[in-house]
C-alpha cells in the first residue's frame, strides 16, 4: 500500500543471511590457499533463498590460480544434481582476491551471468583474510551502448551472521 512496504522489500532483498561459522571456515580457507583464489559454492534451501545453508568447496582449476579462478566443472555438475535432489539450489558463489581488494573485478562482471547470483568475495592477503563483501548480480533490459549487451552491475547485500 504505502512507499513503506515496498521499501522494506527492497531492503530484504538485499540482506543475506550466513551462519558466523561457515562465514569463518571460509575465510580460513582462502587465508590458508593464498595467494592462489579459492573458490566455490553456496547453498540455499528452495524455501529461503537468502539464506546460505552451506557451501561446496571446489578445486579452482584456473591457469593461472593466483590470478583468477574457475570452478572444477565437475563439482558444478555434481552440485546441480545433488541440490535437485535435497530441495535446494545454488544461489551464489564464492572465491578469494588473494589482492586484498573485496570488490568485484570488472571480470567478475563479464563473467556473472546469472541474473540474481550471489557473489561472495573474500580479500585475503599474506596475514590473512581481511574482508568479506557479498554482492548480488543484476542484469537490466538496458542495452549499453558500447557493449550492446544488457546493462549489469554488483549490488552490495547486507550480510547478517545468524547461526542456524
Ligand atoms: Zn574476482
Amino acid at each position: 500500500m504505502g512507499g513503506q512496504g515496498s521499501e522494506q522489500n527492497r531492503q530484504n532483498q538485499n540482506r543475506v543471511y550466513f551462519s558466523a561459522r561457515l562465514h569463518g571456515e571460509i575465510r580460513d580457507l582462502c587465508a590458508l590457499h593464498w595467494p592462489e583464489e579459492t573458490c566455490g559454492l553456496l547453498i540455499a534451501s528452495n524455501a529461503v533463498p537468502d539464506r546460505i545453508q552451506r557451501v561446496v568447496v571446489a578445486r579452482n582449476v584456473a591457469d593461472e590460480p593466483q590470478k583468477t579462478f574457475e570452478i572444477d566443472p565437475q563439482t558444478l555438475i555434481d552440485t546441480h544434481r545433488t541440490v535437485r535432489e535435497t530441495g535446494e539450489e545454488i544461489v551464489g558463489c564464492f572465491h578469494s582476491h588473494p589482492n586484498g581488494n573485496a570488490l568485484p573485478s570488472n571480470t567478475d562482471r563479464d563473467r556473472a551471468d546469472e541474473h540474481a547470483f550471489l557473489w561472495l568475495i573474500v580479500a585475503t592477503n599474506h596475514t590473512g583474510a581481511l574482508a568479506s563483501g557479498m554482492y548480488r548480480i543484476m542484469h537490466q533490459k538496458m542495452i549499453d551502448a558500447d557493449s550492446g549487451e544488457n546493462i549489469r552491475y554488483f549490488q552490495r547485500c547486507k550480510l547478517i551472521e545468524q547461526d542456524i
